[in-house]
Parts: structure tokens; sequence; C-alpha cells
């Protein structure tokens, strides 16, 4: 046996030995009150607040991300979904007494929320904190024992993270195991309870495949392309600089930035002009001083950059304009936020997701026009309207399917922890944020309870010939 199979075969041991100490441990986790959960929660969040210069070096290191855009994005988010789960769980926890319809008089009825057991939670690379942090608390909160794997390719973040859930679960509760695919495969071997994944949706693909092996539930948290819809009655300026603060943010490495805007006819030029009034603004003047702003970050890896390069460099040789940007420099895997007109159809940059700095503009005449480019395309996971016209917004909302929307603004949908967030089909499956994340972790058990001395199931047992039973099934089927 070589040294490289041994070496495999000691981390699947680790690995099923370590799934198997919390299969054992499930139950003792499943019985803690709301007052237990929150102080580990509570943990979980001094944690996070001690170990903030780690997570700002680590998100520099992994992506030359500023250090502002850290705190609010990655540390800001994920301690406002721990003190939103601290304020409501003992109200999420309580059992949630039914009613019960009249011909079951005599019994009461209500829902318990228990945990699904032992989860499995996939993350990717982009917003490494909150998008594993931010799962963990609602599995944590829901009374689950977790183990959870953070993208390979932000590797900085991902001992962070390892280090920070350490500090504050023991790991038959809680643990990081770090690893590459082969790491996630092994895992998606083991007989999780429930697989909460965030990733592609090509990634997910091979998730729900694997839980089906097992039946375990999922949450597939992916991504797609989400449009953006500016009309007529938009305020151009306000629409440009919201779009250009969520292209230019990551850059761009978003599941719910823009991914393209299609623009009304008349508006489409100013808003060309507002857009690169704002990433000048944003990010400097000239291309040089953009290069070297601190607040805009690099692509994630080599892969990834000649990923965007190529979309690029296809519209260009399809005819595409560059409006604004479209410098890239390889060695720093750096790309301007690069705004694009004139864009052929069949260029590759319509049919994949973006997830890049990249920003193309379509216009259209009419809004049914608008609409039926959007629904020609899988389902995306946000939509971004901006529109001063109720009618036209609540059109454009009526017609189309995405996983949320958010209208003159962009990403507010995801921030607020009473909104569930997730997509629709190619966008995803599930939802969590708040209370959604705690029930998405939770099965809701239905519980019902005879406590009459005459049932009134009584009635329904056999032999059935009595003829006022008969008539008491006639008038269940009409007025019960
Ligand atoms: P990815 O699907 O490549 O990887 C996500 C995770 O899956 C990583 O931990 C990775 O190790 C693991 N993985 C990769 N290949 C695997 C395989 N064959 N089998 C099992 N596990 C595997 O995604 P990514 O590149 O890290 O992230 C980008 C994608 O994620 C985009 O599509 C984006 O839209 C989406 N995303 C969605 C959300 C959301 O909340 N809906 C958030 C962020 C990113």
């Amino acid at each position: 046996m070589d040294s490289f199979t041994l070496h495999t075969q000691t981390w699947h041991a680790r690995l099923n030995a370590l799934f198997e100490r919390q299969r054992q441990h499930q139950y003792t986790v499943a019985r803690t009150t709301a007052r237990e959960r929150k102080a580990k929660l509570r943990a979980l969040h001094a944690a996070l607040i001690r170990n903030r210069k780690a997570i700002r070096d680590a998100m520099w290191a992994d992506f030359r991300k500023s250090p502002m855009e850290t705190d609010v994005t990655e540390i800001a988010a994920t301690t406002g979904e721990i003190r939103h789960a601290l304020r409501h769980l003992s109200s999420w926890m309580a059992p949630r007494r039914v009613g019960v319809r009249l011909p079951l008089i005599g019994s009461t009825a209500w829902i318990h929320y228990e945990p699904k057991g032992v989860c499995l939670i996939v993350a990717p690379w982009n917003y490494p904190f909150n998008l594993s942090l931010i799962p963990l608390v609602s599995a944590v909160a829901a009374g689950n024992c977790a183990i959870l794997k953070p993208s390979e390719h932000a590797p900085n973040s991902a001992r962070v993270i390892k280090a920070i859930v350490g500090e504050c679960f023991a790991e038959e509760e809680a643990a990081v195991i770090e690893g590459d695919v082969e790491v996630a495969q092994a895992l998606l071997e083991l007989p999780f309870d429930h697989i909460f994944f965030t990733g592609s949706p090509a990634v997910g693909k091979i998730v729900m495949a694997a839980a089906a092996k097992r039946l375990a539930s999922v949450t597939l948290e992916l991504g797609g392309k989400s449009p953006v819809v500016v009309d007529e009655s938009a305020d151009v300026d306000r629409a440009a600089s919201r779009i250009a603060w969520m292209k230019g943010m990551n850059a761009g490495q978003i599941c719910i930035a823009p991914d393209y805007v299609l623009a009304h006819e008349s508006v489409h030029e100013a808003l060309v002009e507002r857009l690169e009034h704002y990433f000048k603004r944003y990010y400097g003047a000239t291309p040089e001083a953009r290069q070297q702003s601190p607040d805009y970050p690099r692509l994630i890896h080599d892969r990834h950059f000649s990923f965007i390069k190529g979309l690029l460099d296809d519209a260009v040789q399809r005819g595409a304009t560059v409006r604004f940007g479209g410098r890239a420099v390889a060695e720093e895997r750096y790309i301007e936020p690069t705004v694009l007109t004139r864009v052929p159809d069949g260029a590759a940059i319509w049919d994949a997701e973006i997830f890049g700095p990249l920003l193309p503009i379509r216009p259209y005449q009419t809004l049914p026009e608008a609409i039926g480019y959007i629904n020609a395309h899988p389902k995306p996971l946000a939509l971004y309207v901006f529109s001063q016209k109720r009618d036209h917004w609540q059109h454009v909302l009526n017609e189309t399917r995405s996983g949320g929307a958010c209208i003159n603004e962009c990403g507010l949908q995801f921030i607020n922890p009473n909104l569930p967030f997730g997509g629709q089909n190619h966008s995803g499956i599930g939802r969590y944020h708040g209370e959604w994340g705690f029930q998405e972790f939770s099965h809701a058990r239905a519980v019902a309870r005879q406590h009459s001395p005459w049932p009134t199931t009584n009635l329904f047992l056999p032999p059935y010939r009595s003829a006022f039973v008969k008539q008491a099934v006639n008038a269940l089927i009409r007025w019960l």
C-alpha cells in the first residue's frame, strides 16, 4: 500500500469517526434548552469579535478585500444573524398549537420543531465566513450537530473558521473539516440527515444526487444570472449608484450581484454614463488608480480569472463595445469593473453566470420584451427593478419568477433576517436566514393528542352499518 493510499484511508477513517461521534451525541444536543443554545450562539458572537483582526487578515490574504467590507459583509452580517436568533429563539422553539376541525373535537394538536440530527454544511469561497457561519447559526439554533466544510479556494479564511468553531464547540457538536473536492465527496458518502450546500448549480446537482442515495433532505443555495430592469421612469442616477456598488463589491463575485442589465432604450445611454461616473467615484478616476484602490478586491484564483477574461474577450471578438473598464492583469488576478454594450446574442456572457466584474447592458423597447428575455432563462436568484411606476415594477414581479426581488435598491432582500433567502429550481431549493433557517434545519413534527373520553373517531370504527354513521359521513363530506 503506498503512502498516498494510506493517508487517504486515515482521513476517511477520521471523518467516519467524527461523524459517528456526532451521531452518538445528537440526542444530547437535541435536548438542549433555548437558554443553552443561546449560550453557544453568544460564544460564537464573542469569538467573531475577538477574531476580527484574524478575519480581516484572512480576507485580505484570500481576496485583497478591504477591512471595511469584511467588517460589514462577513462579521456584522453574521453577528447580526446571531443577535436576531438570540432575540427570537425561544419563540421559534416553542411548540406551535394549531386548531382542530369540528370532527376532531376533543383532541388538541401542535407542531414541534425538532432538530434534523447530524447536518453537513458545504460552503463556497466568495463570502467564506458569512456563508459558512450563518448556516451554522441556524443549525445550532435548531439543536443539530454539524460538520462544516469551507471552500478550499479561500484557505486562509478556512483556517480561521476552523479556529473560531474550535473555540466555541466540542467536536462532537460542531466541527470544521478543511479540504477540497475529494474531501467534499467523502463527506457526501456519509449518512447525514440534512445537507446544506451553497455553491454552483453544477455541483448542486452532484450534492442532490448524493443525498438522494440516502434520502437526506437538502438545502441548495445556488447561483444564476440575476437581471436588473431599469425602466424609462427610473431614477437613473440612483440605479447606477447601486448597480455599480453591487457589481464592484467583491469584484462581482456575489451570488446576488446584478448579472446583466435590461435598460429601456430611452435611459440606456444615461445609465452607461452614470455607471462610469460611479465606478470612477468608488474606485478611482484613472485605470491606474482603480487598480490600486484598496477597496477593490481580486478574483479568487487563476482559473476564475481566465474564465472572466474569456467572457470579456469572447464578447469583444463578437463585436461588443467596452464602454468602461476592460483592463485585466493576470499576475494580480485583477479585472477592472467593465461595462459592455452591443453584446451580440450568442456571446458566452449571456449564457454563463458571470460571477465577476463584467456588466453587459441590453436595451429594450417594451416591458413585455424585457420580461420575455428574463423568462427565457432559468429562474434567477435575485431580480432587481428600478422604476418609479408601481404598475411597472408590480408587473415585472407578477410576470417573472426569482428567488428574491428588490425594487429601487440592490441586496436589501438578502440582509433582512425577517425575509427568507433562497432560490427556485436552478437557483436553489429551500431557504434560510432568521426563522427560515431555524425551520430549514428542523423537522416540523406533527403531534396530536386525544383527550376526549368519547372520541369522535369512535363513530368511524367498523363495521360500517349504522345509518347514523352514514348520515355523519354525508355531513362530513358536505359541511364539516
Ligand atoms: P462550487 O460549487 O464550485 O463549490 C462549492 C463547494 O462545493 C466547495 O466547498 C467545494 O469544495 C465543493 N465542491 C466542489 N466540487 C464538488 C464536487 N464535485 N462534489 C462535492 N463537492 C464539491 O462553488 P464556488 O465556486 O465555491 O462558488 C461559486 C458559486 O456559488 C456560484 O455559482 C454562486 O452563484 C454560488 N453561490 C451561491 C450563493 C447563495 O447563497 N445562493 C452564495 C454564494 C455563492
